[in-house]
C-alpha cells in the first residue's frame, strides 16, 4: 500500500525550541501558509528529530502520503466501526426477547394459578350443594316425624335456608365458571404470544451466532489491516487520528468533501480551501467539526458531479 518513500523533496528539519521556531517548521511544508489558513491545519508538526523513534516515520513522506494513509485507515476503522455495531444490536435485541419471554410466562403462570384457585371454589361449592341437599332430605324426614307445628316450622326453616345456601353455591359455581373461561382466553393468548417469542429468540439467537461467527474473522483480519495502516503513520499524526476518531460521534476523523461541503458536519468548505486541499500540500481541517479533510479524488470517488 502506502510505502515509506524517501523523497529529498523536505529535508528533516531541527528540533524546534520555541513556539516560533515550530511555526516556522510546520509553514516550510508548503509556502502560501497564510496566517488565516495556518489555523485551519491540523495542530500538527512534522516529526523533526534527526533520531526518529521507531514508531515514526521518516519525515520524508510526502503529505499527500500521509493523507493516503490517514485516508486507507479511515475505511478500514469504518468497517470496523459497522461490524461492531451490527454486533452490538443484535444481542439487546436477544436480550429484550429474554426479558419479554420471562415476562410473558409470568403472566401465564398467574393466570394458571387464578384458575386453579376458581376450581378449587368450584369443587367446594358442589361439596356445599351436597351437604345442603343431605340436610334437606334429613330435615324432610324429621319433618314426618315431628310432633308439634313449631318443630314443623322450624326445620321448614332449616330447609328454606339449605335451598339458599344451595342457591347461593350455584351462583358461585356460575361465576367462577365464567372467571375460568376469561381466564383461559388469557392463557391462551398470552399462551401464543410466548410460543412466538421463544420462536423469535431462537431464530435471534441463531442469527446472533452466525453473525457472531462471521465478523469475528472479518473483524480479526480488519483489525490486522488497521494496525498495518498505522504502522506507516508516524506517533503525532496517529494520536491526532484516534483524538479526532474518539471525539466524533461517527468515528469519522479522516472525511472527504461532498457537495462542496465536509462529509462529516456537512459545512460548507470555500473553494480556495478546496483548492488547498486537493493540492494536498498541508493536512487541512474542517474549520467547524476539526475533521481531517481530503478531496474526493484521493478518496477514490470519481469527480463528476461538479457542475453546480
Ligand atoms: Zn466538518
Amino acid at each position: 500500500m502506502i510505502k515509506a518513500k524517501v523523497k529529498a523533496k523536505e529535508s528533516a528539519k531541527p528540533v524546534a525550541n520555541s513556539k516560533e521556531e515550530k511555526t516556522k517548521a510546520k509553514k516550510v511544508e508548503a509556502k502560501p501558509a497564510k496566517k488565516e489558513t495556518a489555523k485551519n491545519q491540523l495542530d500538527y508538526a512534522e516529526p523533526a528529530k534527526p533520531k526518529a523513534k521507531h514508531k515514526d516515520i521518516s519525515p520524508d513522506v510526502t503529505i499527500e502520503e500521509r493523507l493516503k494513509a490517514l485516508f486507507n485507515l479511515q475505511q478500514i476503522d469504518t468497517a470496523i466501526d459497522k461490524i461492531r455495531i451490527v454486533r452490538g444490536e443484535l444481542p439487546l435485541e436477544v436480550q429484550d426477547l429474554e426479558d419479554e419471554i420471562v415476562g410473558l410466562e409470568t403472566r401465564v403462570k398467574n393466570y394458571t394459578d387464578e384458575v386453579n384457585v376458581f376450581e378449587d371454589t368450584i369443587v367446594q361449592k358442589k361439596q356445599q350443594m351436597k351437604d345442603s341437599l343431605a340436610l334437606i332430605k334429613k330435615y324432610e324426614e324429621q319433618q314426618n316425624k315431628v310432633r308439634n307445628n313449631r318443630e314443623f316450622d322450624s326445620l321448614t326453616k332449616e330447609i328454606e335456608f339449605q335451598n339458599l345456601e344451595i342457591q347461593l353455591s350455584e351462583k358461585r359455581i356460575k361465576e367462577a365458571k365464567a372467571n375460568i373461561a376469561a381466564k383461559n382466553e388469557f392463557v391462551e393468548k398470552a399462551q401464543t404470544e410466548l410460543d412466538d417469542r421463544k420462536a423469535d429468540l431462537k431464530h435471534k439467537k441463531a442469527e446472533l451466532d452466525d453473525i457472531i461467527k462471521e465478523t469475528e474473522k472479518e473483524e480479526k483480519s480488519l483489525v490486522k489491516e488497521s494496525v498495518k495502516a498505522e504502522e506507516v503513520m508516524d506517533e503525532r499524526l496517529l494520536t491526532a487520528y484516534k483524538r479526532l476518531r474518539s471525539n466524533a460521534r461517527n468515528g469519522l476523523a479522516v472525511v472527504n468533501i461532498s457537495r462542496d461541503a465536509c462529509g462529516g458536519c456537512f459545512n460548507n468548505i470555500p473553494p480556495q480551501r478546496q483548492m488547498d486541499i486537493r493540492m494536498r500540500k498541508k493536512i487541512i481541517v474542517c474549520e467547524y467539526c476539526g475533521r481531517i479533510l481530503v478531496d474526493q479524488e484521493l478518496a477514490g470517488i470519481e469527480v463528476v458531479e461538479e457542475e453546480a
